[in-house]
């Protein structure tokens, strides 16, 4: 495939008359040809209201087409894996095989939303029958389900190149419920956004789907992601980030004259308890996982454990000595782009100058150190520090993790109740530690969207009982999840049907359940048609 640098507007290719930007390699600071040009804002209209008119047409078509359509993405995917990890491995540096287990992780996205669609219960069909001898007053008969909201515009994510970016979460749950995607691309990664851009077309065209039903849209500063958020025929936006971006386009949707749901997932500490029994039985090989944890992608994962809680105890100074030691000891890990880059290394300076806190290790750099590389570092806090100053417990994207060490079961739960909203919250411990830290469960439950016990945050399972979202600041809306089969919800919104003949009724709410997906009849779940 040929990567021309100009955006993807339906079955056609952008003007290269806008303003150019290029790509470069984190490894080398090399710059990667092509040029690429941003989109102006004719461009944004032509997206906007070609999608606009897709949507009449998309949001009607059965679920067997539109799982057809995200397989035949998926199969368009496997067959250029090749070409699609060497171009991303260029882009963002990661290794090819972790591309590799996200073009995997991508195509194994759409199929679980293709089986999704084809299934059809995700609609949440309910049925409350007539009933005209009801006293006082008779029941209409009342018939809802989940229908698409419109055209939606997804921010590729700069650390998920595949999984989280043109082809990823946030458009595979977006179509699957029946809305065209406008996709801004990453400006870390335009090559891949491209070639994925493409083979989504195809897909559109070999489905005998409307043009409009996606498009993708360069640019290398922030024009084109506000006009798209502003912009009257969009109707709603996924995003993953950081939180300044993610705030500033809620604050936009929010400020419209329709406000509009921005599902943001921005920025997450992921607190990590490791309990006294937990760190007494098997500390060494916890300072193992955590590292691997805290390391794993460069720590530029939203699940990265970025506050470490342990007893001020001699088991806890060995299991810092450890990690302090796989830090300083680490190789240097390259970040995606050069703004990345100088986030942590700013962030990293700032915290060594936070009252209260200590620099504990910290890889030293050497003099094969690569263009955008940075070092792990390990920092400790005490409790007082770190419940005096907020920004102990803000994200730093990177290779860097914060240990606050209690002397007192109190004193644990008051930092539990300090913490603000984020991803994940992990326990170590052993059934003694949970009977004893019994509260802290109870605590962490109103923080997070998903509690992991004797494990590690990062490796999200796609599934459908997956939760990746929390309260804010984690995300927009605590109520939603970005991965996994529910993240369709958010795409959608109940409509009611009152006392309608059941010709001009869709599907999913006759009477004969002709689908035969599970449906709430009367109260009850069940699959069976309404009458015999
Ligand atoms: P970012 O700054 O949040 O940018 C993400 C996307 O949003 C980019 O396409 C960017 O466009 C656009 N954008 C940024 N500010 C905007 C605004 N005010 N209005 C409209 N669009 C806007 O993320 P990034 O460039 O990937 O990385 C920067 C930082 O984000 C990292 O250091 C990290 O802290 C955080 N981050 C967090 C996660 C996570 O999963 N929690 C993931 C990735 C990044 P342009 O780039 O074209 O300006």
């Amino acid at each position: 495939m040929k990567i021309s640098g100009q955006s993807i507007i339906g079955f056609h290719s952008a003007s290269n008359a806008g303003p150019s930007f290029g790509a470069t390699n984190p490894r080398t600071g090399e710059s990667l040809s092509p040029d690429f040009f941003a989109a102006g804002t004719d461009e944004v209209n032509l997206a906007a209201s070609l999608a606009h008119e897709a949507f009449a047409i998309y949001s009607l078509i059965s679920g067997r087409e539109k799982g057809k359509f995200l397989r035949a993405i998926a199969a368009k995917i496997e067959g250029a894996v090749d070409e699609l990890v060497e171009r991303a491995e260029q882009e963002s540096a990661l290794p090819k095989t972790r591309l590799q287990g996200e073009t995997a992780r991508t195509c194994g996205q759409l199929r679980l939303f293709a089986e999704v669609v084809e299934e059809g219960s995700w609609v949440m069909a309910r049925i409350d029958r007539a009933d005209a001898g009801r006293k006082p007053a008779p029941r209409p008969d009342l018939r809802s389900m989940l229908h698409p909201l419109g055209p939606v515009v997804v921010f590729g994510a700069s650390n998920f190149p595949l999984a989280f970016s043109v082809a990823g979460g946030d458009t595979a749950s977006a179509l699957a419920a029946g809305n065209p995607v406008i996709v801004k691309g990453h400006p870390a990664h335009p090559g891949t956004s491209q070639l994925v851009g493409q083979l989504l077309r195809e897909s559109v065209q070999d489905c005998g789907l409307p043009e409009g039903v996606f498009s993708l849209l360069l640019d290398s500063g922030t024009s084109v992601g506000v006009a798209l958020v502003k912009h009257p025929l969009v109707k709603a936006v996924g995003f993953t980030g950081s939180h300044n971006a993610g705030r500033a386009l809620m604050d936009l949707a929010a400020a419209r004259p329709e406000p509009i749901p921005v599902f943001a997932e921005m920025s997450s500490t992921n607190p990590v308890f490791i309990l006294p029994g937990a760190l007494r039985q098997s500390g060494d090989d916890l300072a193992t996982g955590t590292y691997a944890s805290l390391t794993m992608g460069a720590g530029q994962f939203c699940t990265k454990p970025g506050l470490l809680f342990l007893p001020e105890n001699g088991d806890a100074a060995t299991f810092i000595d450890k990690l302090g030691k796989l830090v300083a000891e680490s190789r240097q890990f390259n970040l995606l782009t050069s703004g990345i880059r100088s986030a942590y290394q700013s962030a990293t300076a700032r915290r060594q100058t936070e009252p209260g806190v200590k620099l504990l290790a910290a890889r030293r750099a050497a003099s094969d150190d690569q263009e955008f590389g940075v070092g792990a570092a390990l920092f400790e806090a005490d409790s007082q520090s770190f419940l005096r100053n907020p920004e102990l417990a803000a994200e730093v994207f990177g290779p860097a993790t914060l240990v606050v060490r209690h002397s007192t079961r109190a004193q644990v739960l008051e930092l539990a109740r300090k913490l603000g909203g984020h991803l994940t919250a992990t326990i170590h411990g052993t059934e003694a530690d949970l009977r004893e830290f019994s509260d802290l469960l109870a605590i962490l439950k109103t923080k997070v969207g998903r509690l992991v016990f004797n494990g590690f945050p990062t490796g999200v399972e796609v599934s459908h009982a997956m939760v990746h979202g929390g309260p804010y600041p984690s995300t927009s809306d605590g109520r939603s999840t970005s991965v996994g089969s529910g993240a369709i919800f958010r795409f959608c919104r109940p409509v009611c049907y009152q006392g309608f003949p059941e010709a001009t009724l869709p599907d999913e709410l006759r009477d004969s359940n002709p689908l035969g997906i599970w449906r709430m009849l009367d109260g009850e779940m069940t699959r069976k048609p309404t009458t015999g």
